[in-house]
This record gives structure tokens, C-alpha cells and sequence, in this order.
């Protein structure tokens, strides 16, 4: 089958790669179309030294299946949650796969990714579609789960003040998803123009270097780079919670000291809940249509890739029929 692929940090495209073997419990889905995110960007870095098929935001269709129980679900519309749980370990045993000692995540850890023909699925990560949320709409699932997994990890002050860094594909998301609390929030950036298409999404907007320090009682950084965190430093206000979202290459260096003279919380926050995710595409909450710069088929993904990568890019899809 065609799929793009990563060794060593070099992306390429290959068209003999071997289809995948479906395991008990699994399903061969064909990939309609899908979304280039940092993460697969920092993949091509050297993030997670990972080597296979990158990709992990698509929407797919189901063309066979290991068990005769699982049938139903053939010619079915469908996501995937991307973390693959061991089945046996202490968090697998409490239901949290995402945090799986043995796990695998798709087009990250150890598994080959969705930037493919097709994949293969355990059934239980798959969640069905309807009608009523479209494959454009649907690339954005998993981000928009990501999203939702803010308001899992801290309480949201809905008296206070609230800020996004970084006015990127995910920062916007953020915001959107915030915003339906009710909380007056800001998606910061530090260049003018990027925040032109938030602000005509109607979300509050302004430029970093613009506001004070100790300004926000919750900032969340989404700005995928080392500076987003020293940024949150600065603006957040003693006893301040920082959401972080970004993953990167590298360390990070950060002045330990304001951390705990402000006694400031950081906590970290990744994949999130699908159901509520599809349930506000469907309901029409999140706009996503916005978001969408450029669709390439699979065989220009590696100019797809570049492309992504440009400064200021929105989401980049590749489409594959
Ligand atoms: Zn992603
Ligand atoms: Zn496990």
C-alpha cells in the first residue's frame, strides 16, 4: 500500500508498503482523510525517535474485521482514540489506556499511523459516526478531544481571568472549547496578523507583549515551542495554574524560582475524551471549516509536511481517494 514513512528523521513516501495484519480485537479501516498536526511535524524532528507511518487525526471507513462480533461495524464511518492500552497493567486495569506502561500510540509509540492506505484498529478505540458530522469535520476530533481534556485536568475559574497562548490550529480549538464555559478568555499571540482568524471567529484576541505581568489566573499554553512556557510564566498570577499542551523536541529552561515564590501550578495535559468531542461537531459548536488552509492526496504528503510546517499555516489534510 502507499503510505508516508519515517526513519531516522527523514520523511518519505513508499508504495510497497506492507498492508497491516489484523490482530484479534482489530479492524482494517481505509483512510478517507486526515490531518497533519505539530506533533507529526516534531516527529519528523526526531520527537519520540520514532520510525513507521506517522499520523494519528483521520477519519476512516471499516473494511474488515478480525471477529465475526464486530461485523456491524463494517462499511461503518469512524475516529480513533489514538493510545493503545496493554489490556494488563495498573492503568489499562483502571480504564486509563492514554497513561498504558507497555502503550502504544498511533503514528507516535511504536505503532504504524494513519498517513497510510489503511490501518489497523483495535475495535475497542473506534468510535462510530453519523451523517450529521462530515469528514472535514471529522479530522478534528481527536484535537478537539485534546481540547476537552483541559477542563478534566483543572477546574476552570469562570471569575477569572483566562488566556491561550499560541493562535495556532490547537490554540484555536482551545479557545472555542473554553469559550462554551461562559469564562472571558484571551488567545494571545505575538504577531498581529495571527490573530486575524480567531478574532473573526469572535474570540478575544490580543498580543503577548501587550499585557502586564501576573495578568491571568489560568493560561494554557498551545504555542508548540519552549517560549510558550516562559511566556506563561511572566503573565500568570501567583497561586496561577498553567495548563501545558505543547510537545516538543528539546528541554526546556525555565526560572525554577517564580514557580515557587508565586507557589504556581503547571500540569501537564495530552489526549482527551472522543464522545463530547463528536457530539459538539455534530451540534455545530466548534467551527473547523475555518481552520482548513489545503488539502494534498497522500502521494504529495511530503509537500504536504512542508507545507505545515510553514509559520502561520491552519491545518493541513491529506485526502486519499
Ligand atoms: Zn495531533
Ligand atoms: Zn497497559
Amino acid at each position: 500500500m502507499k503510505a508516508l514513512y519515517i526513519k531516522k528523521g527523514r520523511l518519505s513516501f513508499r508504495k510497497d508498503y506492507p498492508e497491516p495484519k489484523l490482530k484479534a480485537d482489530e479492524a482494517l479501516v481505509k483512510v478517507n482523510l486526515a490531518g497533519i498536526c505539530s506533533t507529526d511535524l516534531e516527529l519528523v524532528k526526531g520527537y519520540a525517535n520514532f520510525e513507521g507511518i506517522p499520523g494519528h487525526e483521520f477519519v476512516g471507513e471499516v473494511v474488515k474485521v478480525k471477529n465475526s462480533k464486530d461485523k456491524k461495524l463494517i462499511g461503518r464511518r469512524v475516529v480513533s482514540n489514538i493510545n493503545l492500552g496493554c489490556g494488563e497493567c495498573e492503568y489499562c486495569n483502571v480504564g486509563i489506556k492514554e497513561h498504558c506502561l507497555n502503550g502504544k500510540a498511533l503514528g507516535i509509540i511504536k505503532k504504524d499511523g494513519i498517513f497510510a492506505e489503511y490501518v489497523s484498529l483495535p475495535v475497542a478505540n473506534i468510535y462510530t459516526l453519523t451523517e450529521s458530522v462530515t469528514d472535514r469535520q471529522a479530522v478534528f476530533v481527536e484535537p478537539l478531544a485534546a481540547a476537552l481534556r483541559i477542563s478534566e485536568v483543572v477546574k476552570i475559574p469562570l471569575k477569572g481571568k483566562v488566556a491561550v497562548l499560541g493562535p495556532g490550529r490547537l490554540g484555536i480549538l482551545i479557545s472555542q472549547v473554553l469559550s462554551l464555559t461562559g469564562v472571558r478568555l484571551t488567545l494571545l499571540g505575538r504577531i498581529k496578523e495571527s490573530l486575524n482568524l480567531p478574532k473573526k471567529l469572535g474570540l478575544g484576541v490580543g498580543l503577548i507583549q501587550d499585557f502586564k505581568d501576573k495578568t491571568f489566573d489560568l493560561i494554557v499554553d498551545a504555542t508548540g515551542s519552549e517560549g510558550g512556557l516562559t511566556n506563561a510564566l511572566r503573565l500568570i498570577k501567583p497561586l496561577g495554574t498553567i495548563v501545558v499542551k505543547s510537545t516538543y523536541q528539546g528541554e526546556v529552561k525555565l526560572n525554577f524560582s517564580k514557580l515557587v515564590v508565586d507557589e504556581i501550578t503547571i500540569i501537564g495535559s495530552r489526549c482527551g475524551p472522543f464522545l463530547p468531542a463528536i457530539e459538539l461537531l455534530a451540534a455545530g459548536k466548534i467551527r473547523t471549516e475555518e481552520l482548513i488552509e489545503a488539502e494534498y492526496p497522500l502521494k504529495e504528503g511530503i509537500k504536504a509536511f512542508e507545507h505545515a510546517a510553514r509559520p502561520g499555516v491552519k491545518k493541513i489534510l491529506l485526502k486519499f481517494l
